[in-house]
């Protein structure tokens, strides 16, 4: 094959474009190259419609977009599982179904219909999952180990994942033990070939004439524990894969992988954006006036000193280098904004009153109060 191509231009947009921009891009492609619609020779409109969804893959991520700008294919081919992109890594299954619709392809991996027609083809990796983890803003700054614990398909021990109770087992007669059939489909005007699990023995090749109890074809669903480190810095739609804990393989492949997708909670103080943090602080008009020395919450749960100069306006924000979320490329972190929010008081004493009326530097009228523009 020739040299690899450039993302961008590959999916015709520029370096800076934005998301929708991308899945814009994207889409048009898609509907270029699909087998459903595509005019172009199959084998070509395989390697475009790959080459569209890798680059799509790589530009719809953020980290790995950052590294492919910085690095270029070296910088990314490392993401992925065989240190090249394949159709495993693809996590955006769910958008190429949104331009098809789901009519477009049939049940298990969305992409087995494209690649499987008259060829021959491996085991099947099996369902990657996908599980949306809620992490708090310490959490996300920190770094944490979870927890997970996940209802997984996971082999059964009754009959030491046979499917048998007896632990027999005999050929498949109707896939002579290859757990894969030949369909031909026809939707609309095209027509599919696509290799799928024997219908007889749901593709595991083997001909159970005892069914295990407790499970179906040697696989039950069960509660498992997953452990998993979140690394600091991590933000909301971040996806961490955790190898081998999707959906096993029907056919003696590889498991499926689990994607962690990360969402990072509201917090109550802090707001965030990228690596700054953004907080508001109260000061009294005197404290803005004069000047003073506040205390200002962090999100380790400490509180340190900032000095407010003398003439502090509403709404004027102060930079604390340093005090902000860790960056996940690299090392440091971002800062703290404080944006200082004037407070007027709503009940005054007599005597504070009377300063006050003397600080505008009158005796209180309303005349002078507002007059003083001439
Ligand atoms: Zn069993
Ligand atoms: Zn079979």
């Amino acid at each position: 094959m020739a040299e690899k191509r450039d993302y961008y231009e590959v999916l015709g947009v520029e370096r800076q474009a934005g998301e929708e921009e991308i899945k814009k891009a994207y889409r048009q492609l898609a509907r270029q190259y699909h087998p459903d619609v595509t005019k172009e020779d199959p084998k070509v409109a395989e390697e475009r419609f790959k080459e569209i969804s890798e680059a799509y893959e790589v530009l719809m991520d953020k980290p790995k977009r950052e590294l492919y700008d910085k690095y270029g294919h070296a910088g990314v081919n490392s993401q992925f599982q065989g240190g090249g992109f394949n159709w495993n890594d693809f996590t955006h299954q769910g958008d190429v179904r949104d331009i098809f619709g789901d009519a477009g392809f049939g049940s298990g991996n969305i992409f087995d219909m494209f690649f499987g027609g008259g060829r021959s083809r491996g085991p099947h990796q099996g369902q990657s999952l996908r599980y949306d983890l809620d992490v708090t803003l310490e959490e996300a700054a920190e770094g944490i180990k979870k927890e997970l614990t996940l209802p997984l398909t996971v082999k059964c021990d009754a009959c030491g994942g046979t499917g048998s109770k007896s632990r027999k087992e005999e050929t498949c007669q109707q896939c002579g033990g290859k757990g894969q059939v030949q369909r031909v489909e026809r939707r609309g005007y095209s027509q599919f070939i696509s290799v799928g699990a024997c219908p007889k023995c749901g593709g595991s090749g083997k001909d159970i004439k005892d069914p295990c109890p407790e499970c179906d074809g040697g696989w039950t669903r069960k509660r498992q524990k997953i452990s998993l480190d979140i690394p600091k810095g991590v933000d909301t739609g971040m996806r961490l894969r955790v190898s081998g804990a999707g959906e096993p393989s029907p056919d003696g492949g590889p498991p499926g992988d689990l994607f962690v997708v990360i969402n990072v909670k509201d917090h109550k103080i802090f707001q965030r954006e990228g690596a700054d943090l953004y907080a508001t602080q109260e000061i009294s008009f005197p404290e803005a006036a004069l000047g003073a020395t506040i205390e200002v919450p962090t999100l380790d749960g400490k509180k340190v000193e900032m000095t407010v100069a003398a003439g502090t306006q509403p709404g004027e924000m102060q930079r604390l280098k340093g005090l902000g979320m860790p960056r996940m490329e690299g090392y440091g972190k971002g800062d703290l904004y404080i944006r200082l929010k004037l407070v007027v008081p709503k009940k005054l004493t007599a005597e504070q009153k009377e300063l006050l009326r003397k600080f505008e530097g009158g005796d209180g009228s309303k005349k002078k109060l507002f007059g003083r523009s001439k």
